[in-house]
């Protein structure tokens, strides 16, 4: 840890400078890609509570996954020393949790309510049908909650007691939300309860990477901060940190068409005259792609010499890439089949995560009941290893298979392979069973990624939001997957969100960026004709290097092309 306060602006830009030095009132950070939200949201954090007195208690940082979370804390923790840990570093879910614990009398719940799995909730579901009322009885007869309410509650709570608003508002003067774009309407008015119009709020994000409206997310809320908040400050950083000078125009002109940024500007901090095109491979099958992915993964990381070593960074390989630096970006969860086969043939070892919710996966539910029934005669074995235990006794099990809230029966492999995922996850939860299993029922796939694991990232394009790797594989970049065709037709806003999640794709990558597509691939039942997205068509021919010698083929049908 450097000494706490010197030189705590000095690794800043002007721009970040000026937002993390920047007085009390509402802020709104509007920064594109690889600026350095992050590491202005620590400093500004960090300089708060060392050069202006405020206390780290008074602090609330919100994220949008835990993994994110556990990045601000770690930072936090390198800038602040141990009195970061006064700060609270939370999601939106687990920040529902705390307020719901602290008043679970007044919310009618038990001090050790738990949320419901799926397996409870679907049970009620069935039970009360279509009665919500009915429904939210059943739960509350068994001391459970549902995920959502996780947010809900709180919100009712706040709305009918002032005074629980005004100590909420006095214990967390200072907020700062990351991802603001993604905020929606519940998440919103929790904010406005525990913020008021002229309070410490600083809210951070990029309109143009707003990825989340399926799931309710409103970017309205980031456009109209300005009439929420009053006098709020403005400060825009425009200095891209993160990708090379190619990989970075590519992304500016992919986005132009659709940007939602007034006057966006993006400039690139690096300019390396060496820097690679962006290479573009039209692939023949999504085969054929895959094989372009895993020999080009090869080449980079060090040819047949990485599968003797056993180790990722092999000195002396031209490009010192390790299998860690490289993601494999895609838009949905079944693309990843060719690629994990191909990967796996070369001897490339890889991880796998997608946006869904963790407890949504095979196995997961199951996991945490048997760690939960287990719980009174093994609390002092390290979770990892209870994780491991679990996992043994529910695939021995197989023959009476465990039934899932989907009514199927994970597979021993489904059940090994939720363990290999939770492991990391257990790992970073120490031995607290409670706060692992509240993160099994609120986390995302992704919020268990393990960023020091010797392998290749697989992951869906919503998954990558907020990382950043020196080498990404952007595949599937077709039309009708990219943008994805959902139902007939795509409305214009339905495009535009799909093409701010190629860009978010695109500026994933620090050094090395691929893009991929195939003339023909398996989809819906059948095989059929694609061609490149239209995406592609607004970015400067003379950013990519051809690669492969596949000539390609427009699809015949035209009239299916949506933009
Ligand atoms: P995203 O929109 O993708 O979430 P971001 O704006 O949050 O991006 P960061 O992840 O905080 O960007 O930063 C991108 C990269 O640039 C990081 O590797 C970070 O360390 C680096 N960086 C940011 N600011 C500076 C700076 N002033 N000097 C050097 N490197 C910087
Ligand atoms: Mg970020």
């Amino acid at each position: 840890m450097e000494e706490v306060g010197t030189g705590l602006l000095d690794r800043l830009d002007a721009m970040q400078r000026v937002a993390a030095s920047a007085p009390g009132g509402p802020m709104l950070i509007v920064a594109g890609p690889g600026t350095g939200k992050t590491r202005t949201l620590t400093h500004r954090i960090a300089y708060l509570c060392a050069e202006l007195g405020v206390f780290a208690e008074h602090c609330l940082a919100i994220t949008f996954t835990r993994r994110a979370a556990e990045e601000l804390r770690t930072r936090l923790d390198g800038l602040l020393g141990p009195v970061a840990q006064d700060v609270t570093v939370a999601t939106f879910h687990s920040l529902g949790l705390t307020i719901l614990r602290e008043n679970a009398a007044a919310a009618g719940l038990p001090k050790d309510f738990r949320i419901a799995d799926d397996t409870e909730r679907e049970a009620a579901r069935k039970e009360a049908g279509d009665d919500d009322a009915t429904y939210v009885k059943l739960l509350r007869g068994q001391d459970l909650v549902d995920l959502d309410e996780l947010v809900t509650l709180p919100l009712q709570l706040l709305r009918k007691d002032p005074d629980l608003v005004d100590r909420y508002q006095g214990r967390w003067r200072w907020i700062f939300v990351d991802e603001y774009q993604d905020v929606d309407d519940t998440q919103y008015e929790l904010l406005r309860l525990l913020c008021p119009p002229d309070g410490n709020l600083c809210a951070i994000g990029d309109p143009d990477q707003a990825i989340y409206s399926f799931r309710g997310a409103d970017v309205g809320y980031f456009l109209r901060f300005g009439e929420d908040f009053t006098d709020a400050r403005l400060v825009r950083l425009t200095r891209n940190y993160r990708s090379s000078a190619p990989i970075l125009a590519a992304a500016v002109q992919a986005i132009a068409p659709s940007s939602l940024v007034r006057g966006r500007r993006l400039d690139p901090a690096r300019l390396d005259p060496e820097a690679p095109l962006v290479g573009r491979y039209p692939a023949t099958t999504a085969t054929d792609e895959a094989d372009f992915v895993a020999r080009t993964i090869d080449d980079l990381v060090g040819g047949l010499s990485h599968r003797s070593l056993d180790s990722g960074r092999i000195s002396g390989n031209a490009a010192g890439v390790s299998f860690s630096d490289v993601a494999v970006l895609y838009r949905t969860d079944q693309q990843a089949a060719p690629i994990l086969e191909a990967l796996s043939r070369a001897g490339i070892p890889v991880q796998k995560r997608s946006h869904n919710r963790l407890r949504d996966r095979a196995g997961v539910a199951a996991i945490a009941r048997e760690l939960r029934l287990a719980n009174t005669d093994t609390p002092q074995t390290e979770l990892p290893a209870r994780v491991r235990r679990a996992g043994q006794l529910l695939a021995e099990r197989f023959a009476t298979p465990t039934l899932d809230s989907t009514g199927n029966a994970p597979s021993p492999a489904d059940v090994w392979s939720a363990v290999e995922v939770l492991t990391p996850l257990a790992q970073r939860c120490g031995n607290d069973l409670e706060q692992f299993l509240a993160q099994l029922a609120t986390g995302a796939e992704v919020d268990a990624l393990d960023p020091r694991a010797e392998a290749v990232t697989l992951l869906t394009l919503h998954a990558a939001k907020g990382l950043e790797f020196p080498v990404v594989f952007l595949v599937g970049c077709e039309d009708g997957l990219l943008p994805l065709r959902m139902f007939d037709r795509n409305t214009d806003d339905d495009v535009a969100e799909e093409r701010r999640l190629f860009f978010v794709g695109v500026t994933r990558a620090q050094d090395r960026l691929y893009i991929s597509h195939a003339q023909r691939r398996f989809r819906l039942g059948s095989e059929r004709d694609t061609g490149p997205t239209p995406f592609l068509d607004a970015i400067d021919a003379g950013l990519f290097e051809r690669l492969g010698a596949t000539e390609e083929r427009r699809p015949k049908d035209r009239q299916l092309r949506l933009i």
